[in-house]
C-alpha cells in the first residue's frame, strides 16, 4: 500500500480485450448469456460489458477446480513446482505492470501511482507465498504407546473467494498467494465494480502455466453469483473480503454446509495524536490515514483523536494540507486525488456528510461533491465530533475524517475500544512509555506507531471484534487454507 518509484508518466489507454468468465481455463460465455456494464468512475462512462456468471456457472467452475484438485496434473505436482509457477505468475505480472496499473486505475478510478504500489504489492505477496509453497510442514508428535504419529498440511480444498473493489488486484493476491501456495484449487469472484483487472491476471496464469481448474475467474453480483459460491456444497472454504453486513448474510447462508470462513471486514479506526509527537510527521500520517485512496480503505484512519493542548493547530495545519489537494483524472500522474468508485458510493459519503452536519458537528472542509463529472468527493474534515454521533460510528468509506478532542491516555483508549470494530488502529508520540501502553491495551489487529497504513505480505493482517475472522498475510494466512490431517502407526 505504499506509492512506487515508477517514473511519473501517463500510461498508455488499456485496451480491453477479456471479458468472459475463465473457467478451466477457458474463456467461456455464461449458460444464460447475460452480462453487465462496468464503468470508469472518473466519467461514468460505459467501459465494457462483462460476462455474467449464473448458479450454473458457478457450479461448472466448482466442477473444474474439483477436478484439478483430486485427479488433474495439480494434485500430483511437487510442491516446489507449485512455487515456480507462481514465481513465474509474478514474473509475467512484473512484465505487464504497467498495462495492469493502467486497467486498474481506469476501472477502479484510484490514482495511476497507487495503482503501480498495488502491482508492488501484489508482485511481493505472490512472491513471498511462492517461496513458502514447499515449506509448509508438518510435526512428528511425541504420542504415548507404542505408535508413530506424524501430521500432515494437506489443501482445505475448493476455495471460493470473494473480493472488493478497493484494491482489486492487489486482494486477489492476498487471496491466491496462500491458497495456491497450500495446493488449493480457486474459484473467484472479483467485485461487480471492479471486473476486468482479475481476468488479464488470469489470462497470464494460463501463460504461466497453471493447469486448467485451478484457477477460475466468475464475475457478477454479489446476492446471485457470490451467494452461489457461498452455498455450493462442494466449495470447502470461503474468504471474504468486504462489508460487515455482507459478512452476517454470508455467515448465515453457509451454516448449511459448515464450510472454513475466513472474512476481511471494515472498520473505525482510531488515530491518536498526542501533543508530544512530532507535528510535522503526525500531519503527514493523519492526512494519508483518512485520504489515501480516497478514504477506501478499510483500516482508514476515519476516527482522529488529538490531544486538547494541540488540538486547534493540529486540526488547522491538516485541513490546509486537505485543502491542498489535486482531485483529477486519476490517469494523469500528478494527480494525487481519483474519483469514489461509484454513484452509490459518493452518494451514500454526501448523505453522511448532511448527517454529520445536522448532528451538529462543525465542518470544516469540504462535505460537498467535487465537479459535476465523474464520482468525485472534496476531502472533508468534521471538527468537535462527538463518540455518539453517526460520523464517529459508521464506517463512511470516503474521504470523510472525525476530529475528536481528547485529554488523558485513559480517556483515549476507553473511547478508541468503545466500537464493534477492531481493524487498526495508530498512535503518535515521541513517548514510548505511551507507544506501548497504547498498543496493548487496544482492541484492533493491526497498531501503528507513529505511522500509517503500513500493510506487508510478511506479517499478519485482520481483524478483532466484527473486524473479521481469521488472519491475512505472513505464515497465518497458510492456517485457513491448510487442514491438520494426524496419521498414527501402530509400531512392533
Ligand atoms: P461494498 O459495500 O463495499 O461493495 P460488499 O460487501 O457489498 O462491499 O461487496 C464485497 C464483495 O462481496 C463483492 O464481490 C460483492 O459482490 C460480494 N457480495 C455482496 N453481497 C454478497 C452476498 N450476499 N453473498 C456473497 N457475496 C456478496
Amino acid at each position: 500500500m505504499t506509492a512506487t518509484a515508477t517514473p511519473m508518466k501517463r500510461p498508455a489507454k488499456p485496451a480491453i480485450k477479456l471479458t468472459k468468465l475463465l473457467i478451466n481455463n477457458e474463456w467461456v460465455d455464461p449458460a444464460d448469456g447475460k452480462s453487465f456494464e462496468t464503468y470508469n468512475p472518473a466519467t461514468g462512462e460505459v467501459i465494457a460489458k462483462v460476462a455474467e456468471a449464473g448458479a450454473k456457472d458457478v457450479d461448472r467452475a466448482v466442477k473444474a477446480a474439483r477436478k484439478a484438485l483430486e485427479t488433474g496434473p495439480w494434485s500430483r505436482i511437487d510442491a516446489a513446482d507449485r512455487g515456480k509457477l507462481m514465481f513465474k505468475l509474478a514474473d509475467l505480472i512484473e512484465k505487464n505492470k504497467e498495462e495492469l496499473a493502467a486497467l486498474e486505475s481506469l476501472n477502479c478510478g484510484k490514482t495511476i501511482t497507487d495503482a503501480r504500489g498495488d502491482l508492488d504489492g501484489v508482485l511481493n505477496t505472490l512472491r513471498y507465498y511462492a517461496g513458502w509453497a514447499d515449506k509448509i510442514e508438518g510435526k512428528t508428535v511425541p504420542v504415548r504407546g507404542s505408535f508413530l504419529s506424524y501430521t500432515l498440511r494437506q489443501p482445505v480444498g475448493v476455495v471460493g473467494q470473494i473480493i472488493p473493489w478497493n484494491f482489486p488486484l492487489l486482494m486477489l493476491a492476498w487471496k491466491w498467494g496462500p491458497a495456491l501456495a497450500a495446493g488449493c484449487t480457486i474459484v473467484m469472484k472479483p467485485a461487480e465494480q471492479t471486473p476486468l483487472s482479475a481476468l488479464r491476471v488470469g489470462e497470464l496464469a494460463i501463460e504461466a502455466g497453471f493447469p486448467p481448474g485451478v484457477i477460475n475467474l466468475i464475475n457478477g453480483f454479489g446476492e446471485t453469483t457470490g451467494d452461489a459460491i457461498v452455498v455450493h456444497p462442494d466449495i470447502d472454504k470461503v474468504a471474504f473480503t468486504g462489508h460487515v453486513d455482507t459478512a452476517k448474510i454470508i455467515q448465515k447462508r453457509a451454516a448449511d454446509t459448515l464450510k472454513r470462513m475466513t472474512f476481511e471486514l471494515g472498520g473505525k479506526s482510531p488515530n491518536v495524536i498526542f501533543a508530544d509527537a512530532d507535528m510535522e510527521q503526525a500531519v503527514n500520517g493523519a492526512f494519508h490515514a483518512i485520504y489515501f485512496h480516497c478514504g477506501q480503505c478499510c483500516t482508514a484512519g476515519s476516527r482522529l483523536f488529538v490531544e486538547e493542548k494541540i488540538h486547534k493547530e493540529f486540526v488547522d495545519r491538516l485541513a490546509a494540507k486537505a485543502k491542498g489537494r489535486k482531485l483529477g483524472d486519476p490517469l494523469d500522474p500528478s494527480t494525487e486525488q481519483g474519483p469514489q468508485v461509484s454513484n452509490e458510493q459518493m452518494d451514500k459519503i454526501l448523505k453522511y456528510c448532511d448527517i454529520g452536519q445536522k448532528e451538529g458537528a462543525k465542518l470544516l472542509l469540504g462535505g460537498k461533491r467535487h465537479g459535476s463529472n465523474g464520482y468525485f468527493v472534496e476531502p472533508t474534515v468534521f471538527d468537535n465530533v462527538k463518540d455518539e454521533m453517526t460520523i464517529a460510528k459508521d464506517e463512511i468509506f470516503g474521504p470523510v475524517v472525525s476530529v475528536l478532542p481528547f485529554k488523558s491516555m485513559e480517556e483515549v483508549i476507553d473511547r478508541a475500544n468503545r466500537t464493534n470494530y477492531g481493524l487498526a488502529a495508530a498512535i503518535f508520540t515521541k513517548n514510548i512509555d505511551k507507544a506501548h501502553t497504547y498498543a496493548k491495551a487496544v482492541k484492533a489487529g493491526t497498531v501503528w506507531v507513529n505511522c500509517y497504513h503500513i500493510v506487508d505480505t510478511t506479517t499478519p493482517f485482520g481483524g478483532f471484534k466484527m473486524s473479521g475472522q481469521g488472519r491475512e498475510n505472513g505464515e497465518d494466512a497458510l492456517e485457513h487454507y491448510t487442514e491438520t490431517k494426524t496419521v498414527t502407526i501402530k509400531l512392533g
